[in-house]
């Protein structure tokens, strides 16, 4: 250590600085733009808020974002169950690519390969989409009763009450209410996520194997990564049996016996199982909000229907359009995503409410 130390002094200053100056850029590039928690820059934004981007100042309580690539794509600080799921959708296609492919354009044709891939690529960057982008997660601060600094005065009655809003008829109520969290009227069919502890306009449900909400803004893209994914699965498990059963199709075929080809084409074999059971949980997925979507009521609207309404009006909203066609095109073609309401690559302006941290107001935390 003593050594060491005796070196560094030696050093010239030019080049210490040179140094530090490195390890600042160095620094600046991984956690400034590719990997940025919000939480661990603050005290450096105290001391130079200039040149600063909306996703780099996140001081609000409780939030538990991370950004990447410059706030480009975000996630949320809990177990990285996405990146699992990415490894599940990534791993069987590589696998196909290296040794079965071939095998198809050989034997089969090379429409088939190229058909399975396209899809998969659909699929993934539906993952990828609806796993890192903004579900529609709705600015805090905005409805604050008083000053901030003034934390004497108790919020107005009405913040407690949930108002009604004129709908269709008494089973199908629009109701507003405030949420003491993120100091704002949550406008209707918005819901406060416990996970992201943010409010999202829409909130369908909060996907754990994408670590993201599933919103307004985000919806569609989740419905077509299920039949995109649930389409490859299918594609990759027929595509996985016609070569291992291509001996039965083939007169003059090496192969004579099942037990014969699957030691051939063992990594055939081994995905025609795994798309068969990787396809369970996205059908049923599937299936649930086709059924949901043909109502153009959310995962979380019918949920909470079913335990205050009952079963019969559980799918009807005021929402509800009552046409299936239209609901599902609604859901699936015609619903605009919207601007993010929080464009986190924009400039910061210093003093910008919406990331600032506000305690609860007084009379929600009694
Ligand atoms: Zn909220
Ligand atoms: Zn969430």
């Amino acid at each position: 250590m003593k050594a060491r130390r005796g070196i560094a002094k030696e050093r010239p200053e030019s080049e210490d600085s040179v140094t530090t100056r490195n390890e600042a850029l160095w620094r600046k590039i991984f956690f400034n733009w590719l990997i940025t928690d919000p939480c661990l820059l603050i005290d450096e934004h105290k001391e130079d808020a200039k040149h600063l981007k909306n996703y780099q100042v996140q001081n609000q309580e409780g939030l538990k974002y991370v950004f990447f690539c410059g706030g480009r794509f975000k996630t949320i600080k809990q177990k990285p169950i996405n990146v699992l799921t990415g490894v599940l959708l990534v791993a069987p296609a590589v696998l196909f690519w290296i040794f079965d492919a071939k095998w198809l354009c050989d034997h089969i044709s090379p429409s088939l390969v190229v058909i399975f891939t396209y899809i998969w690529f659909l699929s993934f960057s539906y993952f990828v989409n609806a796993s890192t982008s903004d579900p529609g997660t709705l600015p805090r601060n905005v409805h604050l009763p008083y000053k901030i600094d003034d934390e004497s005065t108790k919020a107005p009655e009405e913040y407690f009450s949930t108002v009604s809003l004129p709908y269709k008829d008494e089973h199908t109520p629009v109701t507003v209410r405030y949420c003491s969290t993120c100091h704002i009227w949550r406008p209707p069919r918005t819901s406060h996520c416990s996970v992201c502890n943010s409010c999202i306009a829409a909130l369908d449900h909060h996907c754990i194997f994408l670590n993201n909400c599933v919103g307004q803004r985000n919806h569609s893209v989740f419905l077509w990564f299920l039949l995109s994914t649930v389409t490859c699965c299918i594609l990759l498990a027929i595509l996985s049996f016609v070569q291992i059963f291509h001996y039965l199709m083939v007169s003059n075929s090496e192969i004579k016996t099942f037990r014969e080809s699957i030691t051939k084409h063992p990594v055939a074999f081994l995905l025609a199982i795994y798309s068969l059971l990787g396809l369970v949980y996205p059908w049923m997925l599937l299936l649930c909000h086709l059924f949901l979507t043909s109502f153009n009521v959310t995962t979380r609207e019918y949920l909470s229907n079913y335990q205050t309404r009952g079963t019969v009006y559980s799918l009807f909203t005021s929402f509800n359009p009552n046409s299936t066609i239209k609901s599902l095109y609604l859901n699936w073609l015609g619903k605009p995503n919207g601007v993010s309401l929080i464009p986190m690559r924009d400039s910061y302006t210093r003093g910008d409410m919406r990331f600032e941290k506000v305690n609860p107001l007084q009379s929600f935390t009694v």
